[in-house]
């Protein structure tokens, strides 16, 4: 094998010589392997190899039988082709786990336990979930803008360990449990089971003395109001976040966002259409056929419009800067209002007389509409 040419001796390797006795070649291991584990060296490939390195080193050197064969062969012994029914190790972190009597299963907490902690501690701070709220508004509230309070029940941070779920003066220690693993293996005739740790519920870690409050979570459910600012010009659909005013995070994290998802109520006179507005306004036909000033609501007040003479059903008008503001803060919509031309229905004989009377001085072409289509229509007259 090519690699074994470059392959260092197994006592160099671990700092040894060939009359170093069981206990001290274990005690050479623990203490270079604490040294090159990767958890220790993010990041260093240099420290990854001797990890691995020194656990093939070990492996080989702590079982008898082979220490003999490599004190006869060297690294011949270990040749696959004269390989004989090893431990089929391979895994320098397996003979880590084996030394340090971390067992055959699970995460990091042993090493966590040996250097006080780190990125694998599973019992380390987390951030809090966000949170969804559904509010219904009304019109004016979304076109105008508001401020609202949310009331809602979630988890805050617990006040008397403010969010670390220790007594005070007291910290977090192995799980005797599941020696820091986090899972229990039960046997039930011939199989084993793993199961989450019931006493530390799959954390590894337990709190010495639990605050009395909270009973360790560091954090308790408490019905809350939060305050809501709610910009002008949304509408249904908006979603905006309340930074931190989601759920408590666990052990001191960070806590999750707020998110309020708004409903727009419909309302009774105008239509949204984006950031424009639409009104229907009705008239009397005689204003529609003189002209005249009408009256029409928008959203801060009454307006008054000028429509001309011989306006006809259906006509927009367009109240520039009248609509809903931009939420963007690019200025105001229009509004629309949509002429409905009203025709009386119940005529008095005076109000009868006066129509008929006008009925018989028009002619056609006072009326364009109708001139057009009797036109077009013509043919079917005859
Ligand atoms: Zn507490
Ligand atoms: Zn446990």
């Amino acid at each position: 094998m090519l690699g074994d040419m470059a392959k260092r001796d197994y006592y160099e390797v671990l700092g040894i010589d060939r009359n170093t006795s069981a206990e001290e070649l274990k005690k050479a291991y623990r203490k270079l392997a604490l040294k090159y584990h990767p958890d220790k060296n993010p990041g260093d490939k240099t420290a990854e190899e001797k990890f691995k390195e020194i656990g093939e080193a070990y492996e080989a050197l702590s079982d008898p039988q082979r220490r003999a064969a490599y004190d006869q062969y060297g690294h011949a012994a270990f040749d696959p082709r004269m390989r004989g029914g090893g431990r089929g190790f391979h895994d320098p972190f397996d003979i880590f786990r084996e030394v340090f009597g971390g067992g055959g299963g699970g995460g990091g907490s042993i090493f966590d336990d040996l250097f006080g902690g780190g990125q694998r501690d599973p019992t380390g701070p987390q951030r809090g979930s966000d949170l969804r709220y559904d509010m219904e508004i009304t019109f004016e509230e979304a076109v105008l803008g508001c401020e609202k309070e949310v009331s809602l029940t979630k988890m805050d941070p617990c006040e008397t360990c403010r969010g670390s779920g220790a007594e005070a003066g007291s910290s977090t220690k192995v799980c005797s449990a599941c020696g820091g693993r986090g899972q229990v293996i039960t046997s039930r005739g011939i199989f084993s089971i793993a199961q989450t740790c019931p006493r530390c519920e799959g954390a590894g870690r337990v709190i010495e003395r639990p605050c009395r409050t909270c009973r360790g979570a560091g954090r308790r459910e408490r019905a809350s109001k939060i305050k809501i600012k709610i910009p002008a010009g949304v509408d249904t659909g908006a979603r905006l976040r309340s930074s931190n005013n989601g759920e408590a995070g666990v052990r001191g994290g960070p806590s999750g966002d707020l998110f309020v998802v708004l409903h727009v109520k419909p309302h009774e006179i105008f239509q949204r259409e984006g950031d424009d507005l639409v009104c229907e306004v009705p008239i009397r036909f005689v204003d529609a056929a003189l002209g005249g000033e009408i009256e029409v609501p928008t959203l801060t007040g009454r307006a008054d419009v000028r429509i001309p003479a011989g306006t006809q059903n259906g006509t927009l008008f367009r109240l520039k800067g009248k609509g809903v503001k931009n939420l963007q803060g690019y200025g105001y919509g229009d509004l629309h209002v949509r002429v409905t031309v009203e025709v009386p229905t119940h005529l008095n004989n005076a109000q009868r007389a006066k129509l008929e009377e006008f009925s018989e001085l028009c002619d056609p072409n006072v009326n364009p509409i109708s001139k057009g289509f009797l036109e077009r229509a013509k043919d079917f007259f005859r």
